[in-house]
C-alpha cells in the first residue's frame, strides 16, 4: 500500500518544490518564515531514567543520534550533551525552568497515537528555540531495542532483530526535529523521511539530503556573527531577549494509525 503522507504536508511540498529542485529536506519555519534554530553552542537534555527499560546502551544510541548531526561536515551545528535526570512535563511553561527532554513511555503515550515517537519543540517569534521534548512510544505493538550495527551501508535491514524498532534509527530521525527539520520527500533513504520499518538501521545515516538540510540552519561561521555584535557596557540585555513572544509550540506528532509512522 502507498505510504498515506499526511495532507498539509503534501502541499506544502507542493508549493516548494513544483520547480524539481534538488533539494527534498524541509525546514520547520516560524508563522513569518523564519527556520526555527538553538541559538547556542551546547544543548543539554535530560536523558529520563525511563530510558533504561530499552537497555544498558540506550543513553549510548541516543547520544550516537544526536552527533550525526552536530558532526555534519561544513556545518556549525550545535553539540548536545545527555546528563541523566528526571524529565520535566512535556512542552515549555513560562517562567519554569523547561529542561530539554528525552524518555520513553512504555505504554504509550496517547497524543502520539501509533507514531514511534514524537518531538515537541516550543521556539519563539525569532525561530529562537526555547524548549525541546522527545518522547519515545512504546504503545500498542511497538518494540524497540537498540539493535546490532550491521553493515552500514545504506539501505541495508538488520533481519536477524527484524521484530523491533532501532532506537538509534529512530533517535536520529527525532533529533533532526530536535535541530529544526522538518519531514524530507527525498524518500526512504533520507534520515528525515516520515517513516520506518521493524529492524532498520539506515537512519542512523544520515542522506546528503538531511546534511544539506542541517546546513542550511546551521551554516559554518554564524556563531562569529553572534558574538561580534556584543558590545559590553553598551547596556543594552540582548536583542529581544526579553521581548520575543512564544509564537508557537510544534507538536510534531501522528496524525493518523499507521504502522511504521514515525510522526507527523
Ligand atoms: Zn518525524
Amino acid at each position: 500500500m502507498q505510504p498515506a503522507v499526511p495532507v498539509a504536508m503534501s502541499l506544502l511540498a507542493a508549493s516548494l518544490f513544483a520547480g524539481g529542485g534538488a533539494s527534498a529536506y524541509q525546514l520547520r519555519k516560524t508563522t513569518g518564515g523564519v527556520p526555527v534554530h538553538w541559538d547556542s553552542d551546547t544543548i543539554t537534555v535530560v536523558a529520563d531514567a525511563s530510558l533504561s527499560a530499552l537497555g544498558p546502551d540506550a543513553i549510548s544510541a541516543a547520544t550516537r543520534a544526536f552527533a550525526a548531526w552536530s558532526e555534519v561536515q561544513g556545518a556549525d551545528g550545535p553539540g548536545v550533551v545527555l546528563v541523566d535526570g528526571v524529565a520535566d512535563e512535556l512542552g515549555y511553561r513560562e517562567g519554569d525552568e523547561n529542561k530539554n527532554t528525552l524518555r520513553y513511555e512504555p505504554d504509550g503515550y496517547a497524543p502520539a497515537g501509533g507514531a514511534l515517537a514524537i518531538t515537541v519543540l516550543t521556539f519563539d517569534s525569532t525561530g529562537k528555540i526555547v524548549d525541546a521534548d522527545i518522547v519515545i512510544n512504546g504503545g500498542g505493538s511497538h518494540g524497540f531495542a537498540v539493535l546490532p550495527g550491521g553493515d552500514p551501508k545504506k539501505g541495508v535491514k538488520n533481519e536477524a532483530v527484524g521484530g523491533s524498532y532501532d532506537v538509534e534509527d529512530v533517535l536520529t530521525h527525532e533529533a533532526g526535529h530536535f535541530f529544526g527539520l522538518a519531514h524530507s520527500d527525498a524518500g526512504p533513504e533520507a534520515t528525515m523521511y516520515f517513516a520506518t520499518a521493524r529492524g532498520e538501521i539506515k537512519k542512523r545515516d544520515l542522506s546528503l539530503d538531511d546534511e544539506s538540510g542541517f546546513r542550511s540552519i546551521y551554516p559554518e561561521a554564524r556563531a562569529f556573527t553572534a558574538a561580534c555584535s556584543v558590545s559590553p557596557g553598551a547596556g543594552s540585555s540582548g536583542p529581544g531577549l526579553a521581548a520575543a513572544a512564544l509564537l508557537a509550540t510544534a507538536i510534531v506528532l501522528v496524525g493518523r494509525r499507521r504502522a511504521n509512522l514515525l510522526d507527523l
